[in-house]
């Protein structure tokens, strides 16, 4: 069929409410989920180039339109356009890389942030990809304001296709989320052993995601916080502090010996909450002389850090966790958007703590 025919199909979709802009080529539809949907009909010949044209940003495609290799081509109605002044013969985005001289560059990594050299320079950035994580290193369970048992949650895991998890349940402060007093740990632990004779070739870690108290002071004494096996400790409060204080607060968690990790660090809740006034600089510098590990939150409201952050972190020579903070056993899918998120900022498996397998990941704890 011609493209007339197509883009009448499209407006007849029953998911599509109306069409509100059509050209010879392309539509833009109304969705009922309010989002709207964007249409380009082009040649199978085309496929790889018009992909390319519609997922990288305006700075890398012009930056990949001034290569010698580019010359005579042009961008008209959102299609790649060749010397011939017709849609670029590259049916596939390999192909459409391979013609500019390149090795393919990913569609997260389409962003002109140094991924064009690095491709040109046959280094292109090895990314970390989902099947690289090996664990989880913080999810919930019933203990505090989970849905699940510790038993679901490791199963689910190991569904999955992880090895280990760190039950990470709320400190005794965040009486909220259903905190765990020092003697409800004692209790937890003993459930923790349990599940773990059950399990086969899966492993259960006790850890903790302790709350860094408004003054900087953490929330269990450094007895208590010598005896789990993985620590991540997170601000939930004093969200309004200066950048002063706050910065100091983190810091002064990250000097503790005990301290492994630092969850979602910026705080922030997409759309509904701001970023904290984090000086994160000093975050990530403290991050590499401390040794402690800076989280990716995969929870889609969080994605903290982001990109940019976790680039920055992995050049100062900061280990990252790719963590889902999982509060039931669904939310374990979460692990795509963290990895997402990791590879638009260049991570790569040897950056990741939870890619290592747990062995290595007990011994590279901090005590
Ligand atoms: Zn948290
Ligand atoms: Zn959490």
């Amino acid at each position: 069929p011609g493209a007339a025919a197509v883009l009448d199909a499209f407006s007849t979709l029953s998911d599509i409410t109306s069409v509100k802009e059509r050209s010879a080529s392309t539509a833009v539809g109304a969705t009922r989920s309010g989002t709207s949907c964007h249409v380009i009909v082009t040649p199978p010949s085309n496929w790889g180039a018009a992909l390319v044209a519609t997922t990288g940003s305006r700075a890398h495609l012009s930056r990949l339109l001034a290569l010698p290799e580019a010359a005579g081509w042009r961008i008209e109605a959102e299609l790649i356009i060749g010397e011939s002044d017709r849609p670029l013969a590259a049916p596939t985005e390999a192909a459409f890389y391979g013609l500019l001289g390149l090795p393919e560059l990913p569609p997260v990594l389409r962003e002109d942030r140094g991924e064009i050299e690095a491709a040109q320079a046959g280094t292109p950035p090895e990314l970390i990809s989902a099947t690289d994580i090996l664990g989880d290193l913080h999810v919930h369970s019933k203990w505090s304001d989970g849905r699940h048992s510790i038993d679901a949650m490791a199963r689910a895991g190991r569904e999955h296709g992880l090895s280990y998890l760190v039950i990470a349940d709320h400190s005794q402060s965040s009486v909220i989320a259903g905190g765990l007093s020092v003697g409800e740990l004692a209790a937890q632990r003993e459930e923790i052993a349990a599940v773990n004779d059950r399990l086969d070739g899966f492993h259960i870690l006790a850890g903790i995601e302790l709350d860094i108290k408004p003054d900087g002071s953490l929330d269990y004494d450094d007895a208590v916080l010598a005896t789990f096996d993985f620590v991540t400790a997170s601000v939930h409060s004093g969200f309004g502090q200066s950048e002063e204080r706050v910065t100091q607060r983190v810091l002064s968690a990250m000097r503790s010996p005990h301290v492994d990790a630092i969850g979602h660090p910026t705080g922030r809740l997409l759309s509904r909450r701001e970023p904290l006034a984090l000086d994160m600089d000093a975050v990530i510098e403290a991050a590499a002389n401390t040794g402690t590990a800076l989280e990716i939150n995969a929870n889609p409201d969080r994605l903290d850090l982001n990109d940019e952050f976790a680039r920055q972190a992995i050049e100062a020579g900061v280990q990252l966790a790719i963590n889902t903070d999982a509060h039931a056993v669904e939310h374990l899918a979460f692990l795509e958007y963290g990895i997402a998120t990791a590879q638009r900022g260049w991570v790569r498996p040897r950056d990741v703590l939870n890619a290592r397998p747990v062995e290595a990941l007990l011994a590279a704890g901090r005590d």
